[in-house]
């Protein structure tokens, strides 16, 4: 396949210090070089000069850099270079951190351009790690920048890519033009198919490496962006399609009267299901008898009830018999992502299958558990681990809830026929394959959410599952009083929740950061973030002294952060200050009020996440949104949850509202940002989909594609090890 899977070494020379300098950045292909894609570009505004900087904008200046200096940060003692740029306006401060080596590539007065991102510091204007470029002569200040020819070459927009120590932008940029010069670069082969790039009119690799690196016009670059984006898209879809295709044609566990049970099942519950519910369990139950094995996915809000839907469903699984046998029953492993869960849905199961004769059983790491038994009648009785093993690989026990565990520990099943996951992104693909493989057949799988995803990432992540979704919460359930805070209204906040927790109720505290941040290097913004840590000590000890103020964060080990969790449901704990890992379906009936510090921080999904957390009891919940933020956008973005209760349409504000910077910024979907950014597009990913969708239809085992066969295959590989 030509150069493309080369080393990178063959092309360019590397030297000693670059080389883990590229391991670091992943790239040692020429493939991983020419997709390192830039992360922003620096427009050459003419008009870009020190005197009339714009917080937080990009830009690029000429001038000439003084004060060289490389030094050792007094607070961190980390090695930095500092520098001031000169132009005909004014100066402005610069520094990299970790890069000594800066200071002593430049002397004194040289001509330079300069890339970066401007920000304030008490009232001055500064750039952090800028990139810098020495160059032979300054623009005119009415010269025109575009197309234009000067050796130094000053191409229209200059990219930015993610750097490491020992490479940067320019390093970058440099090797990439390299490669395109070299011969070799045009006969690389492109594997997305030309009936697609022709339908969708994408520029062929070639042209979109270039335009992607080295663009004349942001509008060229923006192409180059949408051909890649789609070629992940594609790419993913397709091994998503495959393996669909796999299951749908692997023996299942077919469940005739799956109807029939769910609904006797419903019939003693002691409320009715809301239409949704009713919906979505008809989904399942005709997926259960249908000819292939269900995979599904079940959005719903938090509190929309999918937990008893996943029950009914569970209990049409646990009542039929398994093949040739006229008693017993198939078995449900319910898998939940922390333990407190885990034990949560074992006490609701243990109500819900009350005297069906079902046995159910948790295992996780802290121990074994099974409901009913005649040592301790009406009770869960705890048991070793080995015994109660035994019982699940005879198939004596159906409903079989717990964590991890259930797939890290040697768990085996008689006949494993449902999977059901609960808050599934938690999860990856692999060990969802690795439960599901437990079973000789492939078992139905369900998956459920309640993070509002839109529907662009819900097609891309879970395209091979089919999407239930329930839109509705059951009746009378109380709405969450939502209220923006500036922070003069904190006081009043205060003083509400004094009155709340006098009354016996609980609160949660979130924070958008863990630790005091580091003085050196962080941003004014970033300093301006409340923590978890100084957070805990304000209200512990100057608004609420008289109540217990807990912590809990993501630092914490497992056993930590589930035993404060175990004080808060026992009330040991009046307020829990929390960075966002409360999120994860925890039920504290009695904690009906949230703030959150920092709010413009969050994406609205994650902020509705948050405050469901509170609607869970009798109490009429509050959340509390502080926020200093000034700028009317954020604002007005706030309003919207203070307005709206619905997470889906929260999601698909914030995707408009924000891009997909929320989305991206946890890696979890393990997509590239360039991908994540497509998700706005909503005709590219369906495009995306539906193309791929043929192709397996029309040859799963990809004959007449071999190198979109090979680029998969190699991927597999990569992921393998
Ligand atoms: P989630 O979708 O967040 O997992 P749960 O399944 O935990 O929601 O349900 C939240 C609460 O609502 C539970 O106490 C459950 O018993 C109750 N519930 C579920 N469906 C209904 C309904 N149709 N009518 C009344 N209460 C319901
Ligand atoms: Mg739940």
């Amino acid at each position: 396949m030509s150069m493309l899977h080369d080393p990178l070494g063959d092309y360019i020379r590397i030297v000693g210090t670059h080389k883990p300098a590229l391991n670091r950045l992943g790239i040692l292909t020429v493939k991983d070089l020419l997709y390192h894609f830039p992360v922003a570009y620096h427009e050459m505004s003419g008009a870009a000069s020190v005197s009339n900087l714009v917080e937080e904008s990009s830009v690029t200046l000429y001038g000439t850099v003084h004060r060289l200096e490389a030094k050792k940060s007094w607070t961190t003692k980390k090695t930095m270079s500092t520098a001031v740029l000169k132009d005909h306006s004014g100066q402005i401060k610069l520094q990299w951190f970790s890069q000594p080596y800066i200071a002593k590539m430049h002397d004194e007065g040289d001509m330079v351009k300069i890339s970066g991102k401007v920000s304030f510091y008490q009232g001055k204007p500064q750039m952090t790690n800028p990139v810098i470029e020495k160059i032979t002569k300054l623009p005119a200040a009415s010269d025109s920048l575009f197309n234009t020819e000067d050796p130094t070459d000053l191409s229209a927009l200059s990219p930015k890519y993610r750097e490491t120590k020992g490479i940067s932008s320019v390093w970058i940029y440099h090797a990439v033009k390299k490669i395109f010069s070299h011969p070799d670069f045009m006969n690389i082969e492109d594997v997305l198919p030309d009936h697609i790039k022709k339908t969708y009119s994408l520029p062929d690799l070639q042209k979109a490496c270039i335009w992607l690196h080295t663009p004349n016009s942001l509008k060229h670059a923006e192409v180059a962006q949408k051909r890649f984006a789609f070629e992940e898209m594609f790419y993913l879809q397709v091994k998503l399609h495959q393996e669909r295709a796999v299951v749908d044609g692997s023996p299942y566990y077919k469940i005739p009267d799956s109807h029939k049970l769910a609904a006797a099942f419903l019939k003693k519950l002691p409320f009715k299901l809301t239409e949704a519910q009713e919906r979505v369990t008809q989904e399942i139950t005709d997926d259960m008898k249908s000819a292939r094995a269900l995979s599904r996915l079940m959005e719903g809000d938090v509190g929309s009830g999918k937990t008893v839907v996943a029950a009914a469903t569970a209990y049409a699984i646990c009542k039929t018999h398994p093949d040739s046998q006229n008693f017993g029953g198939l078995q449900t492993a319910y898998m939940a992502p922390t333990e407190i869960l885990a034990k949560q849905h074992f006490e609701s199961f243990i109500e819900f299958f009350e005297g069906t004769g079902i046995k159910i059983a948790l295992i996780t790491g802290k121990g074994s558990y099974i409901y009913p038994s005649k040592s301790t009648p009406g009770k869960p009785t705890k048991i070793a681990r080995t015994q109660l093993q035994k019982w699940v690989t005879a198939g004596e026990i159906s409903m079989i809830i717990g964590t991890h565990a259930l797939i890290s520990e040697k768990v085996t099943f008689k006949d494993l026929a449902y999977v059901i996951i609960d808050e599934q992104h938690r999860f990856g693909t692999r060990q969802r394959q690795k439960l599901a493989n437990k079973s000789s057949r492939v078992p139905h799988l369900l998956s459920m959410t309640a993070t509002p995803i839109p529907r662009t990432l819900a097609l891309t992540v879970y395209g091979d599952l089919d999407i239930s979704i329930i839109d509705q919460v059951p009746p009378g359930r109380k709405k969450v009083e939502t209220k923006v805070v500036a922070p003069k209204g904190q006081k009043q906040t205060f003083d509400h929740l004094r009155t709340l927790l006098q009354a016996g109720q609980q609160a949660y505290v979130v924070c958008p950061r863990i630790f005091i941040p580091d003085e050196e290097t962080a941003t004014d913004a970033q300093r301006a973030l409340p923590s978890v840590e100084e957070t805990q000590d304000y209200l512990q000890n100057t608004i609420f002294p008289t109540f217990k103020v807990g912590q809990l964060h993501g630092k914490m080990k497992p056993q930590e952060k589930d035993d404060i969790l175990q004080d808060f449901l026992d009330k040991k704990i009046d307020i829990l200050v929390s960075t966002s890992v409360i999120e994860v379906g925890i039920n504290i009936p009695n904690a009906s009020s949230i703030i959150i510090y920092g709010a413009e921080r969050f994406g609205l999904s994650q902020l509705h996440q948050l405050r469901g957390r509170v609607q869970r009891g009798e109490h009429q919940p509050y959340c509390y949104l502080f926020t200093n933020a000034k700028n009317e956008k954020s604002i007005e973005r706030l309003g919207y949850i203070e307005k709206s209760s619905d997470g889906f349409a929260l999601a698909e504000a914030d995707l408009k509202l924000r891009g997909t910077g929320d989305l991206a910024g946890n890696k979890q979907w393990g997509m590239s940002d360039l991908a994540m950014m497509a998700l706005t597009n909503i005709a590219l990913v369906e495009a995306a989909q539906q193309e791929a969708k043929n192709i397996v239809k029309k040859d799963i085992t990809l004959k007449s594609y071999p190198l979109l066969k090979r680029i998969l295959e190699k991927e597999k590989e990569v992921h393998m090890e």
